[in-house]
């Protein structure tokens, strides 16, 4: 799951989006750019804003699996 604020690309606006993938989500986010922002073409700097803005949701069903066998050998010497 893809989150995107638009306030995150420093827009005042409290336009919120998510999408199974990006590409959806970029659909999303050029369609309110258009309407709410007047912008027809998201050009370099916006999409890198953008991109930057967007958050990846870890889904529900997430196991937290750290069987983290770091015994962290202190071979000095
Ligand atoms: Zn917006």
């Amino acid at each position: 799951m893809k989150k995107f604020a638009c306030r995150d690309t420093g827009m005042d606006c409290p336009f919120e989006t998510s999408a199974e993938s990006e590409e959806e989500l970029m659909q999303k986010i050029s369609a309110h750019a258009k309407e709410a922002h007047g912008l027809d073409v998201i050009d370099d700097a916006m999409m890198h804003k953008v991109k930057e803005a967007i958050q990846d949701e870890p889904s529900e069903e997430q196991e937290a699996e750290e069987d983290s066998e770091d015994s962290e050998a202190k071979a000095e010497q």
